[in-house]
């Protein structure tokens, strides 16, 4: 075995009602070969598939499930550059320039995102500001140093004091940050296209594929199916989310469990511009709105990954959430629709693990933990793509792999 087996999710999350995507389905029935093999065919793959496959490499895509059948299902996708760890203690974990690089590349990287959906029309999105209200880790005091420290690294913050905060969004708090510009996704639909713009220029999809042992060899990758077969490559790409390859968790990085819902439509009593709204508490409850009008609200995180206790709380977890979300926006209807829970991971830094393996030559990891997965999916695929072609990317070293 070379990644560990979970159970990702349980439930049914919003976005399973469509039917689920279709992909021609490349057979490998022998020995074969590629420039680079991504295992993972979730959000993080398809990003990988999609920028390799514009540099021109032969990519190969394989997955032990089926494309888009991980955790990406499971996603809210609030895709955000507003990173889990806020500006000003980033800032005391690995210092100032860093932590500033760090937030204005996730900044840049939902940009590059947007404008990629927007290239090969792949999705529909919408632009969502978001609410940052006080919370236990950062109280109202703290959140106005907040801003100042994300105004200083150019990164546009309004303070919204209590009675700002109540009359424009109904909320009774003692005082938020209102973010710009972030990005609405169903993540099912987004992976697919990405996953569809890669096969459209070559690259192969394969699965049921479980890659079970590998051997690095100075300028290449040898790998091995369930089934025997041989896989040759120049490169090799771990997309494989929080089913890490074994003795392969980065220092700080932890695996643990949380809960979402979606509420019943109910688009004439959504509150004024449907921004996302989070808050600055551990664990912290986050919304957002769909299309149809209904309410995605999780969290609840529990520091532990025992599917069997994580799936026998989701009743308890989905009263808790409806509670907090009742309490917060009085006016909606906290009828539930879906429920579903999932595995999820945490850094202690809020950043990902992103590129080069320690000790496996050609191997490549895209480990985008932290309620920023897809965002840090995109800098991962720019990463990688920059150092298959022998490009420096200017933040890797904020992202390197630490064990
Ligand atoms: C409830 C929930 C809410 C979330 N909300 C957000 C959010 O609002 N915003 C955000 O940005 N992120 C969010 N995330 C995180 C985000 O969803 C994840 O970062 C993202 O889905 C991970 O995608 P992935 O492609 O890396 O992993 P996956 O979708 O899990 O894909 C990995 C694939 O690798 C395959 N695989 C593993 N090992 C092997 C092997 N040996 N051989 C072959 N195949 C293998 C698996 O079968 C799997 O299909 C959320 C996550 C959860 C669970």
């Amino acid at each position: 075995m070379l990644t560990k087996t979970r159970d990702l999710r349980t439930g049914r999350s919003v976005w399973q009602d469509k039917r689920p995507p279709r992909f021609p389905r490349h057979e490998i029935t022998g020995d074969t070969q590629a420039d680079v093999v991504v295992i993972g065919a979730g959000i993080s793959g398809a990003m990988q598939a999609d920028a390799l496959s514009t540099a021109d490499f032969d990519v190969l895509v394989v997955d032990r499930r089926g494309p888009v059948r991980g955790s990406t299902p499971a996603s809210t996708a609030l895709l955000q550059y507003e990173i889990d760890q806020p500006l000003t203690k980033l800032t005391r974990q690995i210092g100032e320039d860093a932590a500033i690089r760090a937030w204005r590349r996730s900044r840049l990287a939902l940009d590059s995102l947007a404008a990629r959906i927007q290239e090969l029309s792949i999705a529909r999105v919408a632009r969502r500001d978001s609410l940052y209200l006080a919370g236990d880790v950062l109280d109202a005091d703290a959140l106005a140093r907040e801003h100042e420290a994300r105004r200083h690294a150019g990164l546009e913050t309004a303070l919204l004091n209590a009675d700002m905060l109540k009359e424009r969004f109904g909320i009774e708090r003692p005082a938020a940050l209102l973010g710009y510009d972030n990005l609405e996704a169903d993540p099912v639909m987004l992976a697919a296209g990405f996953l569809r713009a890669a096969l459209a220029r070559g690259a192969r999809l394969a699965w049921p594929v479980e890659i079970v042992d590998l051997d690095t060899k100075p300028r290449s990758v040898s790998l091995r199916t369930r089934e025997g077969h041989r896989i040759r490559c120049r490169h090799l790409v771990f997309a494989t989310g929080y089913e890490l390859p074994f003795g392969m968790l980065p220092r700080g990085h932890k695996v643990l469990s949380t809960w979402a819902l979606a509420t019943v439509p109910q688009t004439r009593r959504l509150w004024p511009e449907c921004c996302f709204i989070w808050e600055a508490s551990d664990p912290y409850l986050y919304l957002r709105s769909t299309r149809d009008g209904r309410v995605i609200c999780g969290g609840e995180d529990e520091d532990f990954v025992d599917e069997d206790k994580r799936d026998a709380l989701v009743e308890r977890k989905t009263a808790a959430i409806r509670r907090k979300l009742g309490e917060l926006l009085p006016q909606l209807s906290t009828e539930v629709d879906y429920a579903w829970t999932g595995t999820f991971g945490t850094s202690e830094t809020g950043l990902p693990t992103l590129g080069p393996m320690p000790d496996l030559r050609n191997c490549w990891a895209v480990m985008g933990f932290g309620g920023n997965g897809i965002t840090y999916s995109r800098i991962g695929a720019e990463i990688v793509r920059a150092g298959l072609l022998g490009k420096a990317d200017p933040d890797a070293e904020i992202y390197a792999f630490r064990s």
